[in-house]
């Protein structure tokens, strides 16, 4: 069903980070140092506020918290949408940063890992310090955003590790979540071999979801790391890509299972239905 207007939008706050975390598709992409313009910002929150009913993630390629003006930013969608998400490696967590996500956001995830192997995967970050910040966080929100923790089984994780991941934090956040690597060698939304599921079916995401870079390029969606834009809202609307002639295109070759699409083509990750993917572990 194709909405008039994008369902979901990842806006990209920032795409630099300060970590280099070993299984991050950033290493296949150049260039990710920038940071959006808060009247870019603005422009957008404003055209989406006309539909309150979406929902705003404010995350992609990179460590939104680095934002300047995070605050600031963070708090111009307070109230204005069905949900505010966001993302954060928990490195850059301070006490105006914390205040500024619990009076603004919905739903709040850490992308943390093992305790083992986090100091080895998650470069140059220290477990130590980053669980410290969580639980500093957790103790000032007293549950008032929506939390979880969340970790990337790779190859190398023992399996077993999952299970630990989950004893370690449940009761402490609302929901955890074990994600399976899904970039292989440069290909996004590749995963394994033996993983891949047998009928394609056209996803749902180019009906359903935009994603908009700090730059305001747009992409498809979570698995599109610096594919061919879709369109630029710095001379468009949000209306008007979502209507374009693009997106009409994308959404044919998915009807008819006829990819040209440079990003789709190649993506095993895609979702037959809305907020279903077939990947990963959830446990609420
Ligand atoms: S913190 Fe996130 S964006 Fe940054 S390198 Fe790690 S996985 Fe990638
Ligand atoms: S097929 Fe993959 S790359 Fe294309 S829109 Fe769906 S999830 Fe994104």
């Amino acid at each position: 069903m194709l909405f008039d207007f994008p369902k979901r939008f990842e806006i990209e706050l920032v795409s630099d980070c300060n970590l280099r975390c070993t299984y991050c598709p950033r290493h296949y992409v150049n260039n990710l140092t920038g940071y959006i313009v808060p009247e870019l910002f603005y422009k957008l929150v404003d055209e989406i506020a006309k539909y309150p009913d979406r929902v705003v993630a404010l995350h992609r390629r990179g460590e939104s918290l680095m934002h300047p003006n995070f605050p600031e930013l963070v708090r111009y969608t307070r109230g204005k949408f069905a949900e505010v998400q966001l993302a954060t490696n928990a490195t850059c967590l301070n006490k105006p940063r914390m205040e500024a996500i619990i009076d603004s956001v919905n739903f709040l995830s850490f992308s943390i890992d093992h305790p083992v192997l986090f100091d080895k995967t998650r470069v140059p970050a220290k477990y130590f310090s980053v669980e410290k910040s969580i639980l500093k966080f957790l103790d000032l929100n007293q549950g008032k955003v929506k939390t979880q923790v969340s970790m990337v089984q790779t190859d190398a994780t023992p399996p077993e590790y999952a299970e630990e991941f989950k004893e370690i934090w449940k009761g402490k956040v609302d929901r955890i979540r074990v994600y399976q690597e899904h970039s292989k060698g440069g290909v996004f939304g590749a995963i394994d071999e033996e993983k891949k599921r047998a009928m394609r079916k056209p996803c749902v995401m180019p009906e359903y979801e935009m994603l908009i870079y700090c730059d305001g390029k747009t992409g498809r969606c979570n698995h599109d790391w610096d594919g061919p834009p879709m369109g630029d809202v710095n001379i468009e609307t949000i209306h008007e890509i979502w209507h374009g002639a693009k997106y009409q295109e994308l959404r044919r070759q998915h009807r008819e299972l006829l990819f040209q699409d440079p990003v789709c083509k190649n993506c095993d990750s895609w979702y037959p239905e809305i907020g279903v993917q077939g990947t990963g572990m959830v446990v609420e």
